[in-house]
């Protein structure tokens, strides 16, 4: 999962572009990057490891006023944790043409692509999908052509933005529609990035999402819409609306957090709990507390404090997750000692936060702890751009089942999100739920190869 932005801004892109960066940081934290198309007609790429202020001294170095500009923050799904594997944009040549990209999602074929089309061996895919695209970009010299092809090829996800030297900035995404991305053209601004709240955060009212296979090319004057050919059967990521994106987002005209309140609503008017006080796991958990609140009429309350100084534990290396959640949360003891909680969280994944949450409340001298989760139960991995690759690292994987979670967390009792109620909480019949019902939209996925390609040591 990443984000990405762009900008066509006289003068000004840069600061829009790292603006919006800013925005998705949420959606990132290994690298960010921007490149721009200088007036020399080269593009230029400046990229740093870490949060998105850390580009700053990069480019102030090199005092570029661009009027176009693509940037990315990097959270990996292939490839390494490390820095400089698969951070973007990523810049190539072909001939006079120079381009850079920027991309959301996951190549899943991108080892074939790259052993059976471009016949050299490449570590991610975000390099195959460049390569890919310089490629076909030599058959037809037209970029939005060389990216209509791209459904023709790729299986997994994308949302992506390019930058040209003609210059130009094109948009697309998948014909799945798996990943937010939006934009807006008031006649003379055209900006967009991966979730519509970094557009209303830099004070953007207007502005519209990409379909699914849609195409959007700006040249400076005017915007041109075309679609890829090939269909496909809408399948938005149901964990952008359950985690990933900010609750301020709306993704296929559905607020992120309306669609949670609502989750919460659903899971906790169907439970019949005795408890003191809910207690939210900030911040992903809150406003599914807030809907459990109103459907139990038990009180909310905050009784985690997080440290707002420390990122996404989820998002981070393996490595460091254990260590990140002891100095993330802190209980407020008032609030939690000698009570019974309902502690709601957004889901569970690989089960570490939860474990060692329950673990400090109880030290804290929490009573009963009852774990409710505003999502299904995950068991299988996902392929299109989130990272929980294999089935062993899901703690509702490998067959478990929901009291076997429930005895691992330590929790006094655990109850899930039924996978019907994400439709209703959304309103969406068409959504992925691939990691929760193992039935992916796209076919003929072989989960225990693609459990090897994917899974990462650290
Ligand atoms: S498998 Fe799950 S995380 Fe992956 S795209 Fe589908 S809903 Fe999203």
């Amino acid at each position: 999962m990443c984000g990405i932005a762009s900008a066509y801004v006289a003068r000004n892109a840069v600061r829009y572009v790292y603006n919006l960066l800013i925005e998705l940081q949420h959606r990132g934290q290994e690298s960010a990057g921007i490149a721009v198309a200088t007036e020399g007609g080269e593009v230029k790429s400046v990229v740093a490891p870490g949060y998105v202020h850390q580009l700053l001294n990069r480019l102030a170095i090199d005092g570029v006023f661009s009027d176009y500009a693509i940037g990315h923050v990097r959270y990996s799904t292939t490839g390494s944790y490390i820095y400089g594997e698969g951070s973007q944009p990523v810049v190539v040549k072909e001939g006079e043409m120079r381009f850079a990209l920027a991309f959301n999602g996951n190549i899943i074929n991108y080892m074939d692509i790259s052993r059976d089309l471009l016949k050299k061996s490449y570590r991610s895919d975000t390099s195959v999908l460049v390569e890919l695209i310089k490629a076909l970009y030599r058959d037809y010299r037209d970029l939005v052509e060389a990216v209509k092809q791209l459904p023709y090829i790729v299986r997994g996800s994308y949302s992506l933005a390019l930058l040209s030297n003609e210059p130009r900035i094109v948009l697309a995404k998948d014909t799945y529609g798996f990943k937010p991305l939006a934009y807006s053209y008031d006649g003379n601004s055209f900006i967009a990035a991966s979730e519509s709240s970094a557009l209303d955060s830099i004070g953007i009212d207007l502005w519209r999402e990409l379909y699914p296979g849609e195409i959007v090319s700006f040249d400076g004057s005017s915007i041109e819409i075309t679609k890829a050919e090939r269909r496909s059967r809408h399948s938005p990521c149901s964990f952008e609306y359950i985690y990933f994106s900010r609750p301020d987002t709306v993704f296929n005209n559905v607020e992120v957090h309306r669609a949670r309140i609502r989750m919460g609503e659903l899971l906790g008017g169907r439970d019949d709990i005795d408890a003191d006080i809910i207690v939210p796991v900030p911040d992903s958990g809150r406003s599914a507390a807030i809907g459990y609140s109103r459907a139990t009429g038990i009180p909310i309350d905050e009784g985690l404090m997080r440290n707002r100084y420390i990122g996404r534990g989820f998002i981070m290396p393996p490595s460091q997750r254990d260590q990140i959640i002891d100095l993330k949360y802190n209980p407020i003891r008032t609030s939690i000692s000698g009570k019974n909680i309902v502690l709601v969280d957004d889901s569970l994944i690989r089960g570490t936060t939860i474990r060692r949450l329950i673990r400090i409340l109880r030290r804290k001298g929490a009573r009963e702890i009852h774990v409710r989760i505003a999502s299904p139960p995950i068991r299988y991995p996902c392929f299109m751009g989130i990272d929980f690759p294999t089935r062993r690292e899901l703690i509702a994987g490998g067959g478990r089942s929901i009291k076997d979670v429930e005895r691992i967390i330590g929790a006094d009792s655990l109850k899930y999100l039924d996978v019907e109620d994400l439709h209703l909480a959304t309103g969406l019949c068409s959504l992925c739920m691939a990691c929760f019902t193992g039935r992916y939209p796209i076919k003929d996925l072989n989960i225990d190869r693609l459990e090897k390609v994917f899974y990462r040591r650290v």
